[in-house]
């Protein structure tokens, strides 16, 4: 009886320097909480024919199956600004696994234990903030925005010391690689040449084969990647996504949003919207995003100056006039990805004023991001009397005049709104609520909530309770790392 994994493990060849090989640490009483069968399903992997205790042994790394090959990745990164040596230190890889398309996937257990890159922490991690990840990672996958999907969250049975015992858990996380910004940090830290050019090689081999034959593959890397990253963050702001913890070592080469930790949703718009707990200044800001990425970057292209040209001096200047590029391509492409949220065909000189107008409309009068293009989409069950006032009311009028300069059918640019403005959004406060009850052991919240997310798109006035901002008496909500 086979779950049918194919291993073809690459990474783990890789010189030492790059990981270190070993196994996750055994738990206790492993006890499955979710298993995502339509992924599985994706990955060609069949776990229909196993018991529940089997799934728990295979998702808790206590029983590994053949073919895989342990191992945690060393990784560097810039946390808030200060750079620091990390590596997978409660996560560990189990391999990677070829879909039936020949497609790479890498499967890791996150909360599997110590590892060499561990510091101070346990290697473990929370139930709550596992299942967590798993709702925010495969609404963002539902969304249409690259990102590591979940596979499936044990719990551990043992409990994890955090200000209070808390229950453990495992989350298996699918990435299409865990080669991070980061990554290029610790190799480049570590002064090895040779090293640099095989995770440069390594790198454009597994995601950006496409300029393998380059005369200038490391700009084309860069270039590939700052168009990459450019499109992730305007995903995110399309969607009102906060990551929250955008260090070094949290973005990817391959441009898939990773480590959902102190994440969010924005309900009401503010540019300078900031969910976690431990981000006092605003430095990973709704709206400063895009600054943020572009620092990133820049720090992804200083990792591989050596590459570019062997003139140092030359090599700098390229790479910085190519980072200085990012503004003009995000306005770019911002701008036209407004205008599809509203429905706007070809460009009109005034377009940046209306799409303004409106935001600062909604800054004022702290009009929820999501439900406002629901409303300019016409979605009945959104009742808020805010959308009768009169400036809105006003702005609606001009965004009509232009409108008409599409020269198309009302059919035409709703159904361009219907595929970038989501009516349903993982609210905050269902998530807690989904997130309390599973720690309670009841999973229906969780599960129903779910069910919600996997069609965001599409209206359905049925659920109405899932479209209501978080009500204000609430308070103003706070996450935390995941810990
Ligand atoms: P994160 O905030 O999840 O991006 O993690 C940042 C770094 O801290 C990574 O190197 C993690 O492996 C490490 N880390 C986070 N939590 C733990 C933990 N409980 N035990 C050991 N290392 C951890
Ligand atoms: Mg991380």
């Amino acid at each position: 009886m086979t779950v049918g994994w194919h291993f073809d493990n690459t990474y783990s060849k890789l010189p030492k320097s790059f990981l270190e090989n070993i196994k996750p640490v055994p738990v206790k009483d492993p006890k499955l909480v979710i298993l995502n069968k339509n992924l599985a399903e994706q990955l060609n992997l069949d776990f229909s024919k196993f018991s529940e205790i089997d799934l728990a042994k295979i998702f808790s790394g206590n029983n590994l199956p053949d073919g895989s090959e342990t191992i945690a990745q060393a990784y560097a990164g810039h946390q808030f600004g200060h750079f620091t040596m990390l590596g997978d230190g409660r996560a560990v890889m189990l391999g990677e696994h070829l879909d039936k398309d020949q497609k790479r996937y890498d499967i890791q257990f996150k909360g599997s234990g110590r590892t060499s890159f561990s510091r101070s922490g346990d290697g473990r991690a929370v139930l709550g903030p596992m299942l967590r990840e798993y709702i925010i990672s495969e609404a963002m996958h539902a969304l249409n925005i690259p990102t590591t999907r979940s596979l499936a969250v044990v719990s551990t049975g043992e409990e994890v010391i955090r200000e209070q015992m808390l229950p453990g858990a495992i989350l298996t996380r699918v990435a299409s690689s865990h080669i991070r910004v980061g990554t290029f940090q610790y190799i480049a830290a570590t002064q090895n040449p040779d090293d640099l050019k095989t995770l440069f090689n390594y790198t454009i081999e597994r995601h950006y084969p496409e300029i393998k034959q380059s005369e200038t593959k490391a700009l084309d890397l860069l270039n590939l990647l700052m168009k990459k990253q450019c499109e992730l963050v305007i995903n995110w702001m399309r969607v009102g996504f906060i990551h929250g913890v955008m260090n070094t070592d949290n973005m990817t080469v391959s441009g898939e949003t990773i480590d959902y930790g102190p994440c969010a949703f924005m309900d009401q718009y503010h540019p300078q919207t900031v969910f976690s707990s431990i981000d006092q200044h605003g430095r990973y800001s709704y709206n400063n995003q895009p600054r943020i990425t572009k620092w990133n970057l820049a720090r992804f292209a200083e990792c591989i100056i050596p590459l570019i040209d062997k003139d140092e001096q030359k090599a700098i200047s390229i790479a910085t006039e190519t980072i200085n590029n990012f503004e003009k391509l995000y306005e770019e492409k911002w701008l036209n990805m407004m205008r599809d949220k509203l429905g706007l065909f070809s460009e009109d000189k005034e377009d940046k004023n209306l799409i303004f107008e409106l935001l600062t409309w909604m800054e004022n009068n702290k009009a929820d991001f999501t439900n406002t293009f629901c409303n300019l989409m016409e979605i009945q069950s959104i009742k808020d009397p805010i959308y009768q006032n009169e400036e809105y009311l006003n702005w609606k009028t001009k965004w009509k005049k232009r409108l008409e300069k599409n020269n198309t059918d009302k059919e035409k640019y709703l159904e361009l709104m219907r595929s970038v403005n989501p009516i349903f959004i993982p609210r905050n406060h269902k998530v807690e609520e989904a997130l309390k009850d599973a720690s309670e052991g009841n999973l229906e919240t969780l599960n129903k909530l779910l069910e919600v997310i996997k069609d965001p798109y599409k209206d359905n006035n049925m659920l109405e309770e899932y479209q209501k901002p978080m009500p204000s008496k609430n308070g103003k909500y706070q996450t935390f790392c995941g810990t």
